[in-house]
Parts: structure tokens; C-alpha cells; sequence
């Protein structure tokens, strides 16, 4: 069945192509998705062709869950006005929130988007601790503002990016497959690991104390998703968030990714190695779709801000209607037990493809941690040379059948599984199965397959060819 759209794809993509500007890239760039309506895991296209959806983690409870969208409608249908005004909603979000985090963590700001919770948290960080040095960790993403690229390796090491501020200081990731300390090591076990990863935040925390007088902020995602589905080592957060206060900083969580219960285990990331952080980050699944992102601080930091006299107002953030539709996202997260959920079929996903990895010499690493999993491709296992080709056409083929995923990492060679949290396991199973046989028609083909792509990249066209090569694809569709 097809839905009522209304113009061609050709001509929405003409549309774009003229008024929408060409930095806002598309997946799939030279066939692109015409998405119009999405239920739960799926998404479907203007033809009616239904996609498994296994990287929308901002629709977290599954896409246009019933309570969410009726929660937005009634609040919309009542009143949208600004957090000047007292309102139920807000107060019962902020209160809810703080319920799902360890002491002293109590204080919330609400704000639009995970950038401007960033950009937030570091401004809490600055007045607090009247420090500028903010380190960051390698390949890290912390949003598109100003103020997010300067803390975002991600983007500002890219040949296009702007230069480091000399006040950002960048730890190494801790990657331990193709980090710089690496695992298994015949000379470290995993703890060990964590400790010599956080040895490097701990250098740069004693030259900031003792040339700049103290650290503004250690920020990190509590598992790095950017940065290519990075589980940290044991004990890494521990170190290093001892490292950061011994150097009068500040520990920001930044959770817009990876919270709400995706590990499985914990509602927070962060929880998964004993920390409490003094500044926590929230946003994409919050609002399953809308925007709605938070800030939540202790009451010490708050009140340093506070003592500056500068009101914070935020025109949209708190409104009443995000407020209403995050409620109704924590209602469905405990009504259907999504954080079980996410453990057990997370389990399932990551265990179905450990079994990959004795079947496909491709797959160099596999990691994950509940319904966040990450599968590394490498041309050689020794050397973990990264397979960027090959993880492009995995892409490429996946989404022919039907299947939606991405790749990153700083050799975009790392398949990404971040699906909304109502994934289950038959899906893990079809996800799993389609790529088992993908990674099989590459076996033994990867020569002529690496040329292939490389000579004519299908999700990454960015020349003046596009308009041509898109219509050819629409004709053919
Ligand atoms: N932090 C992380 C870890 C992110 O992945 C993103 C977005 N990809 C952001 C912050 C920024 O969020 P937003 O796009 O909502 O501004």
C-alpha cells in the first residue's frame, strides 16, 4: 500500500536539492529514503516498502508509540507556553528524572536538544569551576553548536573542521581493539587497561593544574557511539573521574545516545562502571522523536550558577508538551519493561553475532552492551587494518534487504545496531541472518568488491552527479 504523499520523490528531491543546504546530508546519498510514516521498529517508504529500523535510537519506545503521540496531542490541544509558568508537567518530569539518578545528582534545566544540553553543561562546568581547560576523548561527538565542535574531535579533526581551541585538550579514546592500548595483551588484563588509558587524562589534568591552575571539565559519552560503538575498559571511569577532581574539574556524563535504559542493565550508561558523574547530559530518546533534552547537575554546581544573578530561560525547553511527551516516554519504558527488554534481546544480538565472528574472517570485533552493539570489520585480523569498503557495501546491501543500519568510527569500518528499544528478538535474529549472508557473498569476492565501491560509493556521493544518479535510481525502483 501506497501513502498519500504529496509531490513525487523527484521532486522533493529537487526541492531539497535547490532550498535545503547541501552540507544537511542524506543517508544513502545517491538513492536516498523517502521515509513517511514509521510503528514501532519499522519504517516505511512513500511506496509502501516496510524497513527493519536497527539505528533510530531516538525513537526509543518505537517509532509513533500510541501513549507518546496521545500525550502530545492532548498537551498541545490544551497549552504550549514557556517554564516562566508553573506547570504539573515539568515538575513531575524533573522529579522522575532525578528518581532514576544517584545522589547528589537533583537539579534539572531543560533545553531542546542534546548540543544545547552539552553547550549547557559546559557553562555550569566554567561558572563552577572558573576553569577553561576542557578535555575530550578522540573521535568524540558532542553536538552541532559552536561551543560542541570545539569539544568534538569528530568534527574538528576533519579535513573541512575548524582548529582545536588551545583550551581543548584530547585523551585517547579508550579503544581497546584498535586504541592505543590494546587487548587481549599477553602483559595487561582489562583493569589494567583502564588504568592506563585513564594515566592519559590523569598527564593532561597535572599539566592543566599546574600551568593553567585546574581542569573545567572532563566530557565523555559514558560508551562512545560516534566514536565507533567504544565499550570503555573496567575501572576506566573510576580513574579518570579521580584524576579530574584531584584537578578541580568537573565530570560531564553526556547520555544523549546511549542513556534511558539502552545497556540493558542500567538506566544510565554511565552506571555500568560505579561512577557518578557531576553533571549528566540527556536528549534523543527522551522525547522519542520530539525535541526534548535535559541537564541534570548537583545542587552545588546549580547554585554557583544561580549566584551569578543571569536568569536561564530557554524559550522551548521545559514547555509543557515536551514535558508531557518525555513523561509519556518513561511511562512506556516502564509500563513495557524496555530496559529487560533491551537485556535480554541485546544478549541475544550480541551473542547471534559473536557467532559471526567464527564464521567470517570480516568481522574482527564484536562488542556491545544491551541493544548497543557494535561489529568491527577488518581486512586482516592480525594487524586489524580496518574494512572501510567492505563495511560500506555491507551497508549498501543491507538496506536492499530491507534492513537499516549505519558504520562508524574514524574508519567508518564499524557496523552500528542502536534500534528502538521495543527490537525483538526475531528481529536480532533477521538483522543477524541477512548478515550473515551479505558477509558470505563477500568472502572470497572482497578484491573485486573493494574495487567496486570504491570506484562507484553508493552511500556517499557528494558530487554534482547526484541529480542524475537519483533519478536513474527512482526509475528503477
Ligand atoms: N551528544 C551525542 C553523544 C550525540 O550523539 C549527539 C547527536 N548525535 C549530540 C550530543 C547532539 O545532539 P543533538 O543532535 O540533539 O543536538
Amino acid at each position: 500500500m501506497a501513502y498519500l504523499q504529496s509531490m513525487p520523490k523527484s521532486e522533493t528531491i529537487r526541492i531539497r536539492e535547490k532550498h535545503v543546504g547541501a552540507a544537511c546530508q542524506l543517508f544513502f546519498r545517491s538513492s536516498p529514503l523517502k521515509i513517511v510514516r514509521g510503528i514501532a521498529q519499522y519504517m516505511y517508504d512513500e511506496t509502501g516498502e516496510r524497513y527493519l529500523d536497527c539505528i533510530n535510537n531516538v525513537a526509543h519506545v518505537g517509532h509513533c508509540h500510541p501513549h507518546v503521540v496521545e500525550a502530545g496531542r492532548n498537551q498541545m490541544s490544551l497549552i504550549s507556553t514557556n517554564n516562566r509558568y508553573l506547570h504539573d508537567e515539568l515538575v513531575i518530569l524533573a522529579e522522575r528524572l532525578v528518581k532514576t539518578l544517584p545522589e547528589p545528582l537533583s537539579v534539572c534545566f531543560f533545553v531542546n536538544s542534546g548540543s544545547e544540553a552539552n553547550d549547557l553543561a559546559l557553562r555550569l562546568a566554567r561558572i563552577h569551576t572558573k576553569n577553561k581547560d576542557v578535555i575530550t576523548l578522540d573521535h568524540a561527538y558532542h553536538g552541532h553548536l559552536t561551543s560542541m565542535i570545539d569539544v568534538s574531535p569528530y568534527k574538528f579533526n576533519l579535513p573541512g573542521g575548524p582548529e582545536k581551541p588551545e583550551w581543548v585538550h584530547v585523551a585517547p579514546v579508550p579503544d581497546v581493539y584498535r586504541g592505543k592500548y590494546v587487548y587481549p595483551n599477553d602483559s595487561v588484563n582489562e583493569e589494567e587497561l583502564g588504568k592506563l588509558y585513564a594515566n592519559e587524562v590523569g598527564k593532561i589534568c597535572k599539566e592543566s593544574k599546574s600551568k593553567n591552575g585546574g581542569v573545567c571539565a572532563f566530557i565523555a559519552e559514558s560508551l562512545q557511539s560516534c566514536g565507533g560503538q567504544i565499550i570503555p575498559p573496567e575501572g576506566y571511569f573510576k580513574e579518570v573521574y579521580q584524576h579530574v577532581r584531584e584537578a578541580d574539574g568537573v565530570c560531564i556524563a553526556d547520555e544523549v545516545q546511549v542513556g534511558f535504559g539502552r545497556v540493558g542493565t542500567h538506566m544510565w550508561a554511565f552506571e555500568t562502571q560505579d561512577v557518578i558523574p557531576d553533571i549528566v547530559t540527556m536528549g534523543k530518546p527522551m522525547g522519542n522523536g520530539h525535541p526534548v533534552a535535559a541537564v541534570i547537575t548537583t545542587p552545588e554546581i546549580a547554585k554557583s550558577f544561580a549566584d551569578t544573578g543571569v536568569e536561564y530561560f530557554n524559550t522551548y525547553g521545559g514547555n509543557p508538551v515536551s514535558c508531557a511527551i518525555a513523561n509519556a516516554v518513561l511511562d512506556v519504558i516502564e509500563e513495557e519493561r524496555l530496559m529487560e527488554r533491551a537485556h535480554r534481546v541485546g544478549n541475544h544480538l550480541l551473542s547471534r553475532c559473536e557467532q559471526l565472528k567464527h564464521k567470517h574472517s570480516l568481522v574482527g570485533d564484536v562488542r556491545g552492551k544491551g541493544l548497543f552493539v557494535g561489529v568491527e570489520l577488518v581486512t586482516d585480523r592480525e594487524t586489524r587494518t580496518p574494512a572501510t569498503a567492505e563495511a560500506k557495501h555491507v551497508v549498501n546491501r543491507m538496506r536492499e534487504e530491507k534492513i537499516l543500519i549505519s558504520r562508524d568510527g574514524p574508519d567508518s569500518n564499524v557496523l552500528k545496531f542502536k534500534p528502538p528499544m521495543v527490537f525483538s528478538t526475531q528481529d536480532a535474529d533477521r538483522l543477524v541472518d541477512t548478515l550473515d549472508r551479505v558477509l558470505a557473498e563477500l568472502d572470497g569476492t572482497r578484491t573485486s568488491i573493494k574495487l567496486q565501491v570504491l570506484v562507484t560509493p553508493l552511500e556517499e556521493t557528494n558530487d554534482a552527479s547526484i541529480s542524475a544518479s537519483v533519478q536513474q535510481s527512482i526509475k528503477s525502483m
